[in-house]
């Protein structure tokens, strides 16, 4: 479960890693009261669980309580990557000389925590590991030893602007690792990590994902911090399907993860975006599919609806009666592309035949098809 920037600072703050003061708010009256608390300019952040919240106008600095109220209130309800901002989180605006990267996750291929940091801070860090992965600098951490001191200050030494700088930020990263192995995290980042003009060293961003395996030793924190759950993810839980939204605009009804995972990539391949993974699983019965159809319609951003099923244990005529009973007892006013190959599939197509549905057995056709059809409806 990742975490919001507010709450990954809560766990900041509670093992002495240094933030700049600051509090959530929900409206325009709640930042001006924080504003006017922290008594300096502010910055006001969206609070929303993607990267490059800054780049999407998500970010704003205020110089006083009004002009906070009025950029919260620009900030609040806007959509950024498809999520909407419901929460900003109201801080004391730091003076910024120097950004750079820190993070520690856990390296699946060595099976133990990593440490990673960086001169270049506040960036997109994928960008430079591609660009230049040798700024990055790395260090596997012996869990039965912990991160020692003396590891901490040679790698951030490397990557601080100056050598004062760097003990404060290994001071830092030992913390970090405090709170990403106390708090059980898959994922503890500091980007950017900042140095200001006088010297201080500052955690500007957080992010942190809490690892869920580990929520029976924190349940009081996992059910404070989680999410509340949008109407897809609602209906997904209760009618026991797997559904994670995306930002795309083509919804994706598929049988099994693997066959989903697929079908999200190809329309990327041929140039379009997925609006979400959505798994009916093995054997679906026509209710699943109409559960599937109202978490898909549920989304506002959808402008068409791909259907990839292959028939194995699922039987594509259960599918099939599942579609028209979709398009029958709901309001579907987007266009509705089936791929179906496999058990029943002769039945399948007799039965959206009956809807003036064809079915292609093609993959790749599907995919084009329901990209063409998001073109369009996107005129
Ligand atoms: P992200 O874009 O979602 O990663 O959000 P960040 O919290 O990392 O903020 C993005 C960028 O906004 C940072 O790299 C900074 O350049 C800028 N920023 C954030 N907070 C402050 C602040 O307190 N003062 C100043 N001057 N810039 C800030
Ligand atoms: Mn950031």
């Amino acid at each position: 479960m990742n975490i919001q920037e507010y709450q990954a600072k809560e766990l900041f703050r509670a093992h002495g890693i240094p933030i700049t003061e600051g509090r959530v708010a929900r409206s325009p009256e709640e930042a001006r009261e924080v504003a006017a608390q922290v008594g300096k300019p502010v910055v006001v952040k969206a609070q929303v669980l993607v990267g490059g919240r800054g780049k999407a106008g998500g970010i704003k600095l205020a110089q006083n309580p009004d002009e906070a109220a009025e950029r919260a209130g620009q900030i609040l309800g806007m959509d950024i990557k498809g999520l909407t901002v419901r929460e900003v989180l109201v801080a004391e605006a730091a003076d910024i000389k120097h950004e750079v990267y820190l993070a520690i996750l856990m390296d699946r291929r060595r099976k133990k925590p990593l440490l990673m940091a960086c001169a270049e801070g506040g960036v997109d860090i994928e960008e430079v590991a591609r660009r230049s992965p040798e700024k990055i600098v790395t260090l596997p951490i012996e869990p039965d030893y912990g991160l020692q001191p003396f590891q901490a200050r040679q790698v951030m030494l490397k990557v601080a602007p100056t050598p004062k700088a760097g003990l404060a930020m290994a001071r830092i990263a030992t913390q970090l690792y405090e709170v990403f192995t106390q708090e059980d995290c898959s994922l503890a980042e500091i980007n950017p990590l900042v140095v200001t003009p006088d010297g201080r060293v500052l955690a500007l961003d957080a992010k942190v994902g809490l690892d869920d395996s580990a929520e029976i030793r924190h349940a009081e924190m996992h059910q404070r911090f989680r999410q509340p759950e949008t109407e897809g993810e609602q209906l997904a839980r209760e009618g026991g399907l797997s559904y994670v939204k995306l930002d795309g605009d083509i919804g994706c009804v598929v049988n099994g993860a693997g066959l989903a995972m697929a079908t999200m990539d190809l329309v990327q391949h041929f140039g379009g975006r997925p609006a979400n993974f959505l798994d009916i699983g093995g054997s679906s019965s026509p209710e699943k599919v109409t559960t599937a159809m109202r978490i898909i319609l549920s989304d506002p951003n959808v402008k068409a609806i791909l259907f990839n099923i292959f028939g194995g244990i699922t039987r594509c005529d259960d599918v099939a009666r599942g579609i028209v009973q979709a398009l029958g007892g709901m309001d579907v006013r987007v266009p509705v592309v089936v791929r179906l190959t496999g058990t029943n599939e002769e039945e399948a197509r007799r039965i959206l035949d009956g809807v003036h549905l064809s079915a292609t057995t093609s993959m790749d056709e599907g995919v084009q098809a329901v990209i063409a059809r998001a073109r369009e409806a996107r005129g």
